[in-house]
């Protein structure tokens, strides 16, 4: 296996790159997750094409919180996009927003049982805190 960089390889062994990608959230609220962490890494990914996303074998995700309810989707929508990579998301603290945000749809917003297990039955591998 050739681990390099993108320099060509030859080697004649098989090639496989690491691909390291940093998206953070810029904006966006409860109701709309259009600029959440999730929903530009979607953007990025697909913006490289369809033979890009054939290559990929896995792919790990590492966020401070767990998926907000729409993010949920976005990450389901990745599992079609990437059928047979492994795909593995880890967050640091169970999303669940203050008591004192002012969005109505709090308790649509936050990240529910129902909504990892949705994850879990698309092939998602689950590894944050669950409370
Ligand atoms: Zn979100």
């Amino acid at each position: 296996m050739y681990t390099g960089s993108n320099t060509p390889n030859t080697f004649g062994t098989t090639q496989t790159v690491e691909v390291i990608a940093r998206t953070w959230a810029t904006q966006g609220t409860e109701k709309n997750s259009v600029n959440h962490t999730e929903r530009q890494l979607d953007t990025w990914l697909t913006s490289q094409g369809d033979d890009f996303l054939r290559r990929i074998t896995a792919m790990e995700l590492h966020s401070r919180y767990s998926a907000c309810t729409n993010c949920t989707d976005v990450l389901i929508g990745l599992r079609r996009k990437l059928p047979s990579a492994v795909l593995v998301f880890h967050w640091r603290d169970l999303y669940v927003p203050k008591d004192d945000s002012p969005s109505r749809r709090r308790q649509v917003s936050q990240t529910a049982a129902a909504y990892l297990s949705e994850l879990e039955k698309v092939g998602w591998r689950l590894t944050g805190r669950r409370s």
